[in-house]
């Protein structure tokens, strides 16, 4: 079983999409866990009895408008999410615009190397404070070169791709996108679909049976 432990300040961001589809029956059938952590629930209350609010980013050294989270709440998070635990073997990544690029590779290797608890930490505003990711010897990934609000979506994509990958997690195992990445065109009945007076026709070699000429297609993408 993987455990996914993702820490992050908007948790109800993930709840629709890890309770749906394939990430849900996947965690039905227990070949994943999935644990949120709040760094709010681990950071300290400031401000006046009246309005006591509790802090879990500062202004940056380097100056500009964002803020940027603080070490803390997020180390204490990643405490709880570890826990008394020695066993398993742990992966550590913080997602950020700048990092590694996360590709079906990557999420191979990750199941390859038979990692058993991945924590996951989403920044927001400016990022994160530079000191986590040296404490926790964290790995920076990026799913693309544009910049989002924040690390939710990034820990989504990643932990679809990366249960993909586990064996019994999609119906068949051979139907991995990665064996069928280069065919990425596909069709369904009818034969002929007409739309707005044109018609659009399947391509005859997925007609013609011929399976040899189908995989050949299928290559060319
Ligand atoms: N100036 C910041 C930087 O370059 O890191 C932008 C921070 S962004 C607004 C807030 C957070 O969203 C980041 O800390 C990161 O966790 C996440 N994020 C945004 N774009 C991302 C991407 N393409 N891949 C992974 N994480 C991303």
């Amino acid at each position: 079983m993987l455990t996914f432990h993702i820490i992050t300040l908007f948790p109800e961001s993930l709840t629709s999409y890890i309770g749906e589809s394939i990430l849900s029956r996947a965690q039905e059938k227990k070949l994943i866990k999935i644990k949120v952590y709040n760094p709010r629930d681990f950071a300290e209350v400031v401000g006046t009895p009246e309005y006591p609010r509790l802090k879990v980013d500062g202004r940056p050294y380097s100056g500009g408008p964002g803020m940027v989270l603080l070490p803390g709440p997020i180390l204490r998070a990643v405490g709880k999410a570890r826990g008394k635990t020695k066993t398993g073997k742990w992966k550590t990544i913080i997602f950020s615009p700048g990092g590694t690029v996360f590709t079906n590779a990557y999420a191979k290797n990750i199941i390859d190397k038979k990692i058993t608890d991945i924590i996951m930490i989403c920044g927001r505003y400016e990022g994160i404070d530079a000191r986590v990711k040296k404490i926790l010897k964290a790995e920076e990934v990026s799913i693309g070169e544009y910049v989002l609000t924040g690390g939710e979506l990034p820990a989504m994509v990643a932990m679809d791709s990366i249960s993909r990958q586990i064996k019994g997690v999609l119906g068949k195992f051979e139907s991995l996108e990665e064996n069928r990445i280069s065919s990425h065109e596909v069709y369904t009945r009818p034969e002929i679909f007409e739309y707005q007076k044109k018609k659009y026709k399947v391509p005859a070699v997925l007609l013609s049976g011929d399976h040899k000429k189908i995989e050949e297609w299928k290559r060319r993408g």
